[in-house]
């Protein structure tokens, strides 16, 4: 075995000397490319130091309304890997890979998952906020792993290994949710927000949506008429507190906390983004953990410390 290695290395052509070489990985690590931060810290998470990933909504940006500058389009065309929600989460970005000139493979994540149909605007539509509920996040990390293999075959072992590491955790966060909000009163198990993000949560951890402010998407304004039965519907469940969302602007959500007498949870909900570095939320972890300590502390419930 030690001399047929030695025979291998001695037979190397230059090419693949050069492979060797320290600075030559950079050059030959696969260029993906993920619209939302949730899709790209996941795949952060299986792809390590193996890919070079490139996130074009920063922290904090509202995937439904973002304007995509002109670099977003040179991304996609560079490309070899596009990674995206789908279920038009983020339209503008969809519009822009789905251009001429973007010849890199595209994979909607948030698509393999089999979506809730909600009504809006009189058409029943798929909600895009699939991440809420954490075992939907599984698949969608099985399928992340699946393309890099495609792409980079030699780290197959490497992006199995991350995967599973990482779909641990998910599972241990699952868990934990479920746990919490279990000690939430059931008849304040009621859950109001600005926009429709959280649906699948609800669906997962045993919550009522009550209602919200503003749709699946974040474009429309809320009419004098859905803020009154907004503020009517919590005032009749009495529920306990309401929530703002990290990416969209509070003032309106704040007025209808102020109308119903109703407490506004002074954390904010991370709901279509991860958070700044450094904040309670820069993973899709923490944000998970961050937004259950919200919803549980605020709806009367109590939270242990996750450990995980
Ligand atoms: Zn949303």
């Amino acid at each position: 075995m030690v001399l047929a290695a030695g025979l291998g290395l001695a037979s190397c052509d230059s090419a693949e000397r050069g492979a060797l070489a320290p600075d030559s990985t950079a050059v030959d690590r696969p260029t993906v490319v993920a619209t939302s931060t949730l899709i790209a810290d996941w795949a952060a998470q299986v792809g390590g130091d193996e890919i070079d990933l490139n996130g074009i909504l920063q922290p904090g940006d509202d995937p439904h309304i973002y304007e995509p500058v002109p670099a977003d389009s040179i991304a996609f065309e560079q490309a070899d890997l596009i990674l995206y929600n789908g279920y038009d989460l983020e339209p503008n970005l969809i519009r822009l890979i789905n251009a001429a000139g973007v010849s890199a493979r595209r994979v909607a994540v948030g698509e393999v998952i089999a979506p809730l149909e909600l009504e809006e605007d009189g058409s029943t539509v798929p909600d895009p906020h699939v991440w809420g509920d954490v075992s939907n996040v599984v698949p969608m990390v099985e399928t992340i792993r699946d393309e890099l293999i495609e792409l980079a075959p030699d780290q197959a072992d490497l992006f199995t290994q991350n995967a599973e590491a990482y779909i641990a955790d998910l599972n241990q966060l699952h868990d934990w949710i479920q746990a919490q909000t279990a000690t939430i009163p059931p008849n304040q198990r009621q859950l109001v927000t600005t926009h429709d993000a959280f649906q699948y949560y609800a669906a997962a951890y045993g919550l009522n949506v009550v209602g919200t402010l503003i749709g699946l998407s974040t474009e429309e304004q809320p009419s004098a008429r859905t803020v009154q039965q907004l503020v009517a519907s919590i005032q009749t469940l009495g529920v306990p507190a309401i929530f703002a969302e990290t990416t969209i602007n509070p003032q309106l959500i704040r007025t209808v906390a102020e109308e119903a007498g109703v407490t506004l949870a002074a954390q904010e909900l991370y709901s279509d983004s991860i958070g700044a570095p450094g904040s309670d939320g820069d993973s899709y972890l923490k944000m998970m953990v961050a937004n259950t300590q919200a919803i549980v502390e605020n709806l009367g419930g109590s939270v242990s410390e996750p450990e995980f």
